[in-house]
């Protein structure tokens, strides 16, 4: 059994403590601990957190494995100071069948860089035409407990009853990519004083927010959970801080771009700022940013989706719609919620691994720093500053809307069940 004692950390951001882990659990956190037949980390000055924890990752394997595949993604993942990651289901063949699902799960766990939870799709070929076998996916060597089309809205309202209903029975959740399919047909960037510049055709946010409107009306009618992914608007923090103030069972997640970046970046015309859902204005980024904090935003969640330069690099009309984020996620973080005084780092840990560990019934993470626990932790260098160079990704994919970019903060270390995946900013 090999042990590590991480030495004088800030657990949590909180006073400097030693950590010692023994073979794949936590063993002793305290002041002092003799460091006698283990491996030292010294951690003075840095924080350390439990394991990240993302609910929403593009992995493109099966299928897309140009872009991403399940190690590189899940060696991402590491360097960003995760430990658990759910995959979507929007790959090639669709994730819609226990066989998918358990050949990705699979993956994650030979590789053994982050664990892989598979996301299922709710209808078959993520079509919004009939459910696909959501129970078989629970019940499959894969335990799948989040059920999404994301890339595509359910918006057939009878269709999104079914799933949640069906998911109740085993006390799953539907996680919705809210996006009324109409009302952005052919659409480019946010509507707004932008695109009437630019003359792109505008994603409004009514698009989003009526279709979140619906489906928390449908969760309290038929009392189930629902999640909402990557909340853009600030009119969606208002409809979800409301059916919350409601007691409804909804729980919300917002990326880490759209509490930075707005859609004055699309004058540049560059597709890297591409995004589905779209950049807004700065005043969605400031209702975001303060709905985090007040926790009417659950968690932050990366919507990591990589895309090979040739789908990227090409006229705005015709690019991809998404960026990479698993490896700048906690930077962004720092740089818009905790050196702006919005959040401490106990309430980074909770927004990004206790929740979205609990959202997604990921065990083992999202755990106490705390004895007995299983080691999955993150240490951070906070003092760091540095410009984000893709070049050094672990990430099949480069686009990144941050290249050249200085932001705050490294992930140093992670540890998955007390196996060192990331020493020293480097995968092992
Ligand atoms: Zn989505």
């Amino acid at each position: 059994m090999s042990k590590t004692l991480i030495r004088g950390a800030k657990v949590l951001g909180g006073e400097p403590q030693d950590v010692l882990i023994d073979g794949g659990t936590i063993a002793e956190v305290g002041t002092g601990l003799s460091a006698e037949g283990a491996e030292v980390v010294e951690a003075g000055g840095k924080v350390l957190l439990p394991g990240l924890v993302d609910l929403h990752t593009h992995l493109r394997e099966p299928g897309r494995e140009d872009s991403e595949t399940v190690l590189t993604g899940t060696r991402a993942a590491a360097s960003g100071g995760y430990t658990a990651v759910f995959a979507m289901a929007n790959t090639f063949p669709v994730a819609d069948t226990a066989g998918v699902v358990e050949q990705v799960y699979r993956l994650g766990q030979e590789h053994g860089y982050c664990d892989v939870q598979p996301i299922g799709a709710v209808t078959v070929g993520l079509e919004g035409r009939k459910l696909a076998e959501l129970g078989a996916m629970h019940e499959s060597a894969a335990g799948v407990t989040v059920f999404s089309d994301d890339g595509k809205c359910v918006d057939d309202a009878v269709i999104m009853r079914r799933a949640l209903e069906y998911v109740k029975a085993f006390g799953g959740v539907v996680a919705q990519h809210a996006q009324e399919p109409r009302l952005t047909e052919g659409a480019q960037m946010n509507e707004g004083v932008v695109s009437a510049e630019l003359g792109l055709g505008g994603w409004p946010a009514v698009a989003e927010e009526s279709i979140i409107a619906r489906d928390v009306l449908l969760a309290e009618h038929v009392g189930s959970r629902v999640h909402i992914c990557h909340l853009s608007t600030a009119g969606s923090v208002e409809i979800v801080r409301w059916a919350k103030s409601r007691g409804i069972d909804v729980t919300a997640e917002v990326t880490p771009h759209h509490l930075l970046l707005t859609d004055e970046l699309v004058r540049t015309y560059n597709p890297v700022y591409k995004v589905n859902p779209p950049l807004r204005t700065e005043r969605d980024v400031l209702a975001l940013r303060e709905a985090l904090a007040d926790g009417t935003i659950d968690i932050v969640a990366t919507d990591h989706a990589p895309h090979p330069h040739e789908d990227k690099d090409c006229e705005w009309a015709a690019a991809a719609m998404g960026m990479v984020g698993l490896e700048t996620a906690l930077s962004v973080v720092q740089e818009t919620m905790v050196d702006t005084g919005l959040l401490t780092w106990a309430g980074v840990a909770e927004r990004m691994s206790v929740k979205p560990a609990e959202i997604g019934q990921a065990k083992g993470h999202g755990r106490p720093v705390s004895a007995g626990e299983p080691a999955n932790l993150t240490l951070v260098d906070t003092a760091y500053r540095g410009s984000v160079d893709p070049a050094g990704f672990a990430s099949r994919s480069r686009n990144t809307p941050y290249e050249g970019r200085e932001l705050p903060g490294r992930v140093t270390h992670t540890w998955l069940r007390g196996k060192a995946t990331l020493v020293d900013g480097k995968l092992t």
